[in-house]
């Protein structure tokens, strides 16, 4: 059984993968709290479903992307059979993990969405740094940026570990201006990708299944 808080579909609000739509299925539970959460809901409430009750709600959207996220879906070990299953009905599988849990053992062929936390999160000494050499060209490694520290931060941990993940620096919302970024990132010629976490230029910032 996996504990499972909410399976809805929506557009892709961040990644590469933006704008596409896509099934959200959000397991229960997260060991890390980040001083910019916007999923505390996903911390304790859910409800036990099993991997075939999993897939039928997943199935009943008829949308080939579906994206496993949190809290922390690896804290659940059920969660690799999941991706086994999704896999073999050959669907493209999306995770998003919070970084501090090793990804080996995710099957390669899923899309990884790896947090680094910065220093501004409050979680940062959690980082499994490993993660950046454990992903590859298909990847992605998200920083959320909340200040100058945080860029500044960011910019020297890149300089100083070669990855083959895509790079997504993300603003945190309603904490550092989007404009700002962009400015130190252009300044600095950085190969980085500026995102912004689309969901909340759509819906409120608080809406739940969006
Ligand atoms: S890892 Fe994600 S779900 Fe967990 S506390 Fe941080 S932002 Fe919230």
């Amino acid at each position: 059984m996996l504990k499972i808080n909410e399976i809805y579909q929506s557009v892709q609000g961040e990644s590469t993968y933006v704008g596409l739509p896509c099934v959200f299925v959000r397991l229960s539970g997260c060991d890390l709290r980040c001083s910019y959460c916007d999923t505390e809901y996903a911390f304790y409430e859910g409800t036990k479903m099993s991997l075939e009750e999993v897939l039928q709600k997943i199935k009943n959207y008829d949308c080939n992307l579906v994206e496993v996220t949190g809290g922390e879906p690896l804290l659940q070990k059920k969660v690799y059979e999941l991706f086994d299953l999704l896999l073999e009905q050959n669907y493209e599988v999306m995770l998003e993990t919070g970084g501090h849990i090793s990804v080996e053992k995710v099957p390669k062929e899923v899309i990884k969405i790896v947090d680094v936390k910065t220093p501004s999160s409050k979680m940062s000494h959690k980082n499994f740094y490993e993660n950046l050499s454990l992903v590859d060209e298909k990847d992605e490694l998200k920083f959320v940026i909340g200040s100058r520290e945080d860029y500044a931060w960011a910019k020297e941990l890149l300089a100083k570990n070669n990855t083959k993940g895509k790079v997504l620096f993300s603003p945190v919302w309603n904490e550092l201006e989007p404009d700002k970024l962009v400015a130190w990132i252009l300044e600095d010629k950085l190969q980085v990708r500026f995102q912004l976490q689309m969901h909340k230029v759509i819906w409120a910032a608080e809406t739940q299944g969006v």
